[in-house]
């Protein structure tokens, strides 16, 4: 939790049966919970109201959490459960009328496990943060702060959500902070507006209370999401992610399961250390165009979720497809389309060259232009900007503030960070990813310098090899070739329309060495039924020429 990652935790208010706890379980890992809550010691208001099933609803609590393939998490009340907790439990949850039980936090400070730390009802920030440090200076590095709504004079939400305590916390804590829009608000309605908000605002994650049948539930029903409302609520975030350059953490993640290939390549050469992630143990290795920073990078580091043993710089993008093929790093990854500039043809001619590899995933990376120079430089001072022409035509406006500024192409954007951090020279700038200048040892003088916001660009992953365990896809990348005749290409794509399969993109590209021909690319949605789409790549197979799966993905 943390990082570029939106890690969503989700779940009933309080296990209230083996059957509800499952159900909850399979349709939050459905619609892409990575942890799964449930209170079994419920502190309530009242000593009448359910107070939880107590150890049982822990046991459910665990099954339901192997049954979905998730780790769980439930609220700690009392020191003397720890050991028994400890068993059932992947993290613990200090409530926020607990958040000042000091005893309570150092003993589980010390049984090691992560821990969500609830704000409490009237705590400040910096109790709140000192209440942390009661965890932390038990040796726990795992301390994940939960932002659940503060007491105020206001009533028409059951607490008061202060938003601001998340940029508040990001200036002075490196700890990860999640929100709870269901105890903040109090009122289903309110929990989607609010869970955005705070992704917006920067939280690493939410903790959110769905309920196979909230209007049945033995607590917080009138704050509990009903499934579909919580689908809802995270294919919303999911789109709103790429805005703020994140992406939403999944279970589990497909390259996991990739087997280590032999490289003949030392694995330790180059490239980024890992902290051990499950990827990087699998030995993922990838290769991308541009030098250290690129947006490339960027997004592969998204895509893998940073979890990779070692990544590769090339010069071009043929070389990317020649170290996959080779076998010398296990993926590839390559910029296929822009949303402002549209496709990057060079990539879609070199998937036709190599047809031993295959489109295994994609990525989509929000650009972010900064203007980047030496540190302690200023602004003042700075007479060229080097970049790509893109990069520099994408910040147009900004540049034109500084007409005396001489603007200086380069062959790629992190390539003239690199180059400005050679030639230290104080009247060079740069525009690039904030990540370049984190490679290359620079400062952001500013940040988004980009004249529209709204620029993504779309990664393809490649791989020589298949996954052995994929997951569900939704979608395929198809491209042929048709008849020298009328109709040829409605044909073919009529059968689409006949299998209800939905097209995405379609994209033309001359064939190389036939002038005037042309070979069509085209996105589909990959069917719920895949027997649909294996009886379409049959019938269109059969109307082209040249016909080829470029692959069949999760996107
Ligand atoms: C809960 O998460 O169910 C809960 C009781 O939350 P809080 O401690 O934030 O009130
Ligand atoms: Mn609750």
């Amino acid at each position: 939790i943390g990082g570029l990652r939106i890690a969503v935790a989700a779940g009933p208010c309080a296990v209230e049966s083996r059957e509800q706890i499952t159900e909850a379980a399979l349709q939050v890992r459905k619609s892409g919970a990575v942890l799964l809550r449930g209170g079994a010691y419920k502190p309530r208001t009242s000593p009448y109201a359910f107070q939880g099933l107590g150890e049982e609803g822990l046991r459910y609590l665990k099954e339901a959490g192997e049954a979905a393939g998730l780790p769980v998490t439930s609220e700690i009340v009392a020191a003397e459960h720890i050991s028994m907790m400890k068993d059932y439990v992947d993290v613990f949850q200090i409530g926020a009328r607990n958040m000042q039980n000091f005893e309570l936090l150092k003993r589980v400070g010390d049984a090691g496990k992560p821990v969500i730390l609830k704000r409490g009802l009237a705590a400040t920030v910096e109790e709140w943060l000192m209440a942390a440090e009661y965890l932390l200076s038990r040796g726990l590095e795992q301390v994940i702060l939960c932002e659940r709504g503060i007491r105020t004079f206001e009533t028409s939400t059951r607490n008061t959500l202060d938003l601001s305590a998340i940029p508040v916390v990001k200036k002075v804590c490196h700890l990860p902070i999640i929100v709870d829009p269901s105890h903040a608000t109090g009122l289903r309605e309110k929990v989607l507006p609010m869970a955005l908000a705070a992704v917006a605002a920067g939280a690493d994650g939410l903790i959110v209370e769905v309920h196979p049948n909230p209007d049945k539930a033995l607590s917080d029903g009138p704050q509990s999401l009903y499934p579909d409302q919580f689908e809802k609520l995270m294919r919303d975030v999911e789109a709103l992610a790429p805005v703020l350059g994140k992406e939403v953490a999944r279970i589990p993640f497909p390259v996991y399961s990739v087997p280590r290939i032999s490289t003949g390549v030392d694995d330790t050469a180059g490239g980024a250390p890992s902290p051990g992630g499950r990827a990087a143990e699998a030995g993922i290795s990838v290769a991308f165009q541009g030098e250290r920073g690129a947006y490339s990078e960027m997004a592969l580091k998204l895509y893998f979720h940073e979890d990779i043993a070692r990544v590769e710089p090339c010069p071009a993008f043929q070389d990317v497809f020649e170290m996959v093929l080779k076998g010398a790093v296990t993926f590839g990854i390559l910029p296929l389309e822009n949303s402002l500039t549209g496709s990057i043809h060079e990539n879609y001619d070199l998937l036709l060259q190599y047809p031993d590899i295959k489109i295994v995933g994609e990525q989509k990376l929000r650009i972010e232009h900064n203007l980047i120079g030496l540190p302690g430089a200023s602004l003042d001072g700075i007479r060229k900007v080097f970049s790509h022409p893109q990069g520099l035509a994408q910040c147009s406006v900004f540049l034109d503030r500084y007409p005396a500024w001489e603007r200086v192409p380069f062959y790629d954007t992190a390539g003239s960070v690199a180059h400005i951090a050679r030639e230290k020279n104080p009247g060079f700038a740069a525009i690039a990813s904030a990540g370049a200048a984190r490679v290359h040892g620079l400062s952001v003088f500013k940040e988004g310098i980009e004249t529209n916001p709204r620029n993504y660009t779309r990664f393809t992953v490649i791989t020589l090899q298949e996954y052995p365990d994929p997951p569900e896809p939704d979608k395929a990348s198809l491209v042929f070739s048709v008849p020298d005749k009328a109709g040829s290409l409605f044909m073919i794509l009529r059968v689409l329309a006949d299998k209800s399969i939905n097209m995405k993109k379609l994209e033309s590209r001359p064939i190389l060495g036939k002038p005037w021909e042309y070979m069509f690319y085209v996105d589909v949605e990959y069917p719920a039924d895949s027997r649909s789409f294996t009886e379409a790549v049959e019938a269109m197979q059969s109307l082209s020429e040249d016909f080829r799966v470029l692959g069949v993905y999760r996107s």
